[in-house]
């Protein structure tokens, strides 16, 4: 989570655009957009903006519109919206309030008002995102948490199953992580989890999931990859990992590797087939991998 959060304000008025700018400067970062097209675009890159000031009324695509676009699309929905208009009927104030605005500001404005009406949205947004990084986010690595992984594995998994392509799942388990505590300690244990932790997330893909599924165990889910990509990636994080030295201490993993097959009805049955492999891959001496049937 950056420092500063960021406003996005939208109008097709560049007079407008500079009075509300300094109506909050000093308050947050600023981006401007001069169109509806254009507020969906910077909306979705990423920093994303915290709020966006939404003027109502501009050509070609009103507030109103795009309002319900940003709210439609998973990516922007969670952005709050203030607009901000010339119009100052209560039927206006209502239509901006039920196509998702969490506020509206009438001009001509207050720069006072305005700024007031930021900071508390800004503050409302600052809470809701440090509530959704307790609950998804792993607070020791900062990976994603148990609960965030089932949670996206479900949709995964069903996508994998209508469009017929591949998922893979990767568990891994720290090898004699017990004796690192013993040995280093409990801090340097937990400093060996974050780097480990870390060494997981740079090994793969943007679009791959990597969580870490309780104590010292961690999973990825990749899915559009054939076999022999998935195991020389699975290969990869096990040598990421053995050339990672974290602290000093000489830390190996082992892997228990699943691709999605018919046999699997939901996430728990491809994870199970995984932690079966996993089982093995310790049996079997341990800085391994084993494939699941
Ligand atoms: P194996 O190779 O069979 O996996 O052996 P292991 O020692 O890694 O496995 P075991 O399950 O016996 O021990 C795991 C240890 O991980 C025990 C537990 O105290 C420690 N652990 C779990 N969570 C944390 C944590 O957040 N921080 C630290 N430092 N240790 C943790
Ligand atoms: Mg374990
Ligand atoms: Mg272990």
């Amino acid at each position: 989570m950056s420092n500063k959060q960021m406003v996005l304000i939208v109008d097709d008025s560049p007079s407008i655009l500079k009075m509300l700018a300094s109506c909050i400067k000093g308050l947050c970062e600023m981006k401007t957009a001069h169109s509806g097209q254009e507020c969906l675009e910077v909306a979705a890159q990423i920093p994303q903006p915290d709020l966006i000031l939404l003027d109502v009324s501009m050509p070609e695509m009103d507030g109103y519109e795009v309002c319900e676009l940003l709210k439609a699309n998973p990516v922007t929905a969670a952005i709050p919206v203030i607009f901000v208009t010339g119009l100052q009927g209560e039927k206006d104030e209502e239509k901006g309030l039920m196509v998702g605005a969490v506020d509206y500001i009438t001009k001509p404005f207050r720069p006072a008002i305005v700024a007031a009406r930021v900071n508390t949205h800004l503050t409302i947004k600052l809470q809701q995102d440090k509530l959704n990084q307790l609950a998804f986010y792993d607070q020791l690595t900062g990976l994603y948490n148990r609960h965030y992984l089932m949670d996206v594995a479900k949709q995964k998994i069903q996508a994998a199953q209508q469009e017929q392509h591949p998922l893979w799942v990767l568990m891994i388990d720290v090898d004699h992580f017990k004796s690192i505590n013993d040995n280093h300690g409990h801090s340097v244990g937990d400093i060996v989890l974050q780097q480990v932790g870390e060494a997981l997330a740079a090994s793969g893909e943007q679009s791959d999931v990597t969580a870490r599924s309780g104590g010292e165990e961690f999973v990825i889910l990749f899915d559009l990859c054939e076999d022999e990509e998935a195991f020389n990636k699975a290969i990869s994080v096990l040598d990421a990992i053995e050339s990672l030295n974290p602290h000093g201490i000489n830390v190996t993993i082992s892997i228990g590797m699943a691709k999605i097959s018919d046999q699997d009805k939901d996430f728990d049955s491809l994870l199970k087939r995984a932690d079966i492999a996993l089982y093995k891959a310790k049996e079997n001496g341990r800085n391994r991998l084993e494939l699941a049937f």
